[in-house]
């Protein structure tokens, strides 16, 4: 904070509230809805420029799909458990945002982890509330302390896909309070988020965007949250509801709810002008904090994938990735002889999920690439997909595309027109490799919102066989012209679906028979007509034809160490759809079983953003989570698998053995109401509970040398106003420098109500050369000793007993301390 903050904070103040003394009642209106998908409107009488919001949470996410750098999604952040990392890249995120003139980063989303399949996990954090405030706390302030606005989301109890428009998250008050909403309370009192996105569904049976309790009571009132409230894209359902309810901002505009209604609410006096100007005052004080009313200082900040931000993705990227087991120190690989890389994803990795939050990458680093560069000159790599392991095909490969025959870059040439039919005058000419957009063309749009872009270029395919093309798009028409044959036009058949359940999207598709190595013409067309309004979507998707799994399994016999890349592809893990299932597509799982009968130093590679199960855990050597870990996880893998970098990443949520071990297994997915049965139960909570044996437990991450926690102890500090402290001393018993994490459990032993037997209450990371020894101290509030009594409807502490456990995972508990809280 700086120092003179205070009165900063006076002079803002005083300025915010003589702006709203000076609007008219239209000017309020018109500032409590966006002006378009992303946008406020100005007010230049005033000098109110407009403010831009994007999302988050991965890197900034441009409205117009330009690209940007992808860091390790939400959970691998997580499963650093370093909130200085995170803050970091935080920071880096909001001075790419700057660099895209946005305000407000729609991000982090802090949704607890429910149930292993929520198809958005992959951009929360964990299942646990304690690490997901630590960890979003360390975001927000990241991201804020360059100027940006954050908007932690989304608020409340939104923790599946299925139905996530319109269902009902029925909980308890203890479940919501202790589990759903704690993330929220401790990043809104310790990083003061400038924004709150509320979700789409309903808890309890009422919209979270109009819900007075949660909204009015809970945060604006008992956390004293000061900023905006802005509803998710389209979850504003009600005029006076949302208005009363405690909604500062509708979006995206133009207004639907609010606008000419609200209005007509407020003749009516259904809506005070009070309410209204509580509304636009918060709005004010977020244009203020951007630093929109003294000239956008922040501008100068701006930085985009700058090899900085590469070097921080590929550092956060390491840090992530979870040593899930080792046996007899496979790893770190020796760099003698030969190594098979096995599974499409280690040239074609999953970088990220699906949805708002996907990223166009400034370039992808593929795990193969990552490792024949460690190894070059050392070791041969052999490569083989074995089978393609992507449920749906995946975007369209750059790598196969050049703007002319004998080009060095990858990409087509890409011309944008002004007008819907690829004639005139070129907009903006450009090399693009990207043909996964959400929204683009706004540099190209006439007038009447029309504009047409054509790429061209030279597809040489890798394999000789059937290609079979598919193209989403929200427009009507597009064409893709190969060769000299059009193999998609108007004409083709196409089928209507809905993309994230709100965006509707057309699909053609189409196939044909090509040679490996030859250079084919490529067209493709876009175009979008006068008069439609909205997002442009356009995927090109290509599935190759069927690779070997003989070669595959050939190469894993002939070298001395196979790594096989496994995971949901990338496509799967994706707003607006729950994953399937939490085996591997395809035949993945016979895939590793096959490599590792063949060659006993098998290890695999998980690139997936949640857990799977893994029939083969007790077949392979060795077993690393990669996560989804952004454009730089290619190098970042090859650091973990060679020893550049010791593991030291910890899973931020149990791995189940089976689905149906999960808690919330037999309360999902629910129809319009979804019974949040497992009540305070979430996580590791629940296997704790039910001695059911997880596959990896919570917090596990094993490291290339081994630790020792000794000297533990535990005392209710007085001066620490009543704080339990806890004391422990770790050592690095092992040969090589590395890092430990450290989690402190509290257990309630004499509480009257039911409790969790381990809730995490602290951790902190610790560093240590070969042979060294730190003591630790951690702080354990005595609101962490708390359960939310329902007579009182506040939290209560009670004398105790308590427990603290002092362990390396919900499992690994190295000392339990016994301890009465003095009142
Ligand atoms: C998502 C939000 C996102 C918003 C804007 C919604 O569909 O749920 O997370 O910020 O779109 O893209």
């Amino acid at each position: 904070m700086r120092a003179d903050q205070g009165s900063f904070n006076r002079a803002m103040e005083s300025k915010i509230a003589q702006i709203l003394a000076s609007l008219t009642i239209d000017e309020k209106i018109s500032l409590v809805s966006g002006q378009d998908l992303w946008s406020l409107p100005a007010i230049d009488r005033l000098g109110i420029p407009s403010l831009k919001m994007s999302d988050g949470p991965t890197g900034l996410r441009s409205t117009n799909s330009d690209p940007a750098t992808v860091f390790p999604v939400g959970t691998a952040l997580a499963a650093s458990w370093d909130r200085d990392l995170v803050e970091e890249v935080g920071a880096a995120i909001g001075r790419e945002a700057i660099a895209h003139e946005v305000d407000v980063l729609l991000a982090p989303g802090v949704n607890i982890q429910r149930f292993p399949l929520g198809g958005r996990n992959f951009e929360y954090y964990s299942e646990d509330p304690h690490l997901t405030g630590e960890i979003g706390t360390a975001y927000v302030s990241g991201v804020q302390s360059v100027g940006v606005g954050t908007s932690v989301k989304h608020y409340v109890a939104n923790n599946q896909e299925h139905n996530r428009m319109s269902g009902s998250s029925n909980l308890s008050k203890r479940a919501l309070r202790e589990i759903y909403l704690s993330a929220f309370e401790s990043i809104i009192k310790k990083a003061a988020p400038w924004t709150v996105m509320s979700a789409y569904n309903r808890i309890n049976g009422t919209f979270a965007s109009e819900h007075d309790e949660l909204l009015n009571s809970v945060l604006k009132k008992e956390w004293a949250f000061d900023g905006v409230v802005i509803s998710d894209w389209g979850a504003a359902k009600s005029t006076i509801g949302s208005a009363n309810g405690g909604l500062d901002l509708e979006m995206p505009g133009p207004a639907r709810v609010f606008g000419a209604d609200l209005a007509k609410a407020l003749a009516a006096g259904d809506v005070t002008e009070d309410t209204l100007d509580d509304h636009v005052l918060r709005i004010l004080r977020l244009i203020a904090r951007c630093g929109l009313l003294d000239g956008n200082p922040k501008q100068s900040l701006g930085e985009l994938s700058t090899p900085a931000h590469r070097a921080l993705a590929r550092k956060a990227a390491a840090k992530a990735m979870v040593l899930l087991k080792n046996d007899d120190a496979l790893l770190p690989l020796k760099t003698a002889g030969k190594i098979a890389v096995i599974g499409g994803l280690a040239d074609y990795p999953a970088i990220q999920g699906g949805g708002s939050s996907q990223v166009s990458p400034d370039r992808i680093v593929t795990p193969l690439e990552g490792l024949s560069r460690c190894f070059a000159g050392q070791s041969e790599v052999l490569f083989e997909r074995g089978l393609d392991p992507e449920p749906k095909p995946a975007t369209l490969d750059g790598r196969l595309l050049r703007p002319t025959e004998g080009a060095s870059e990858q990409g087509l040439k890409a011309r944008y027109f002004g007008r819907p039919d690829y004639q005139g005058e070129t907009v903006l000419e450009t090399t693009d490799w990207r043909f996964s957009k959400l929204g683009f063309g706004d540099q190209a749009q006439s007038d009447e919102e029309a504009f047409s872009v054509e790429w061209t270029g030279i597809f040489t395919p890798r394999h000789s066989g059937e290609h079979r093309f598919s193209l989403s798009h929200s427009n009507p028409d597009v064409d893709l012209i190969i060769g000299e044959e059009e193999l998609v036009g108007s004409t083709t058949p196409r089928e209507t679906e809905m993309l994230f359940m709100i965006l509707p999207l057309n699909r053609r598709e189409a196939k044909i028979n090509l040679i490996a190595g030859k250079s084919y013409p490529i067209t493709i067309r876009y175009s979008q007509p006068a008069g439609i309004k909205g997002f442009n979507i356009f995927n090109v998707a290509l599935r190759e034809p069927a690779p070997s799994l003989d070669a595959a399994l050939r190469a894993a016999e002939t070298a001395d160490t196979a790594i096989v890349f496994v995971g949901s592809g990338t496509t799967s893990e994706t707003e607006g759809e729950d994953r399937a299932s939490m085996r591997l597509p395809k035949e993945q799982d016979e895939l590793v079983e096959r490599v590792a009968s063949l060659n006993p130093n098998t290890l695999v590679v998980v690139n997936t953003g949640g857990p799977i199960e893994m029939p083969w855990v007790d077949k392979v050597r060795a077993i690393v989570q990669m996560w989804l870990p952004g454009q730089e996880g290619g190098h970042a893998i090859a650091d973990i698998l060679t020893g550049k970098v010791n593991p030291s990443g910890k899973l931020p949520m149990t791995f189940p053995m089976r689905y149906e071990d999960n808690p919330a297994y037999i309360h999902t997915p629910g129809g319009a109401q979804v019974d949040y049965g497992e009540g305070i139960y979430v996580g590791y909570r629940y296997y704790a509970k039910t001695g059911i044996e997880p596959l990896f437990p919570f917090g596990h991450g094993l490291s290339y040398t081994e630790f020792e926690v000794s000297n533990a102890e535990a005392f209710c500090s007085r001066k620490n106003g009543q704080a339990i402290e806890v004391r422990a001393r770790v050592t690095n018993k092992g040969a090589s420098a590395g890092t430990e994490t450290i989690q402190v459990y509290v257990e309630n032993l004499a509480s009257i109500e039911a409790t969790a037997p381990l809730s995490l209450c602290a951790l902190d990371r610790i560093e240590l050369e070969p042979g060294k020894s730190a003591d630790l101290t951690f702080v354990v509030p005595s609101r962490a000793l708390a359960y939310f009594d329902l007579d009182q409807e506040d939290w209560t502490v009670t004398d105790g007993p308590y427990t603290l456990h002092i362990g390396t995972s919900a499992r690994d508990i190295h000392h339990s301390l016994n301890i009465i809280h003095e009142s």
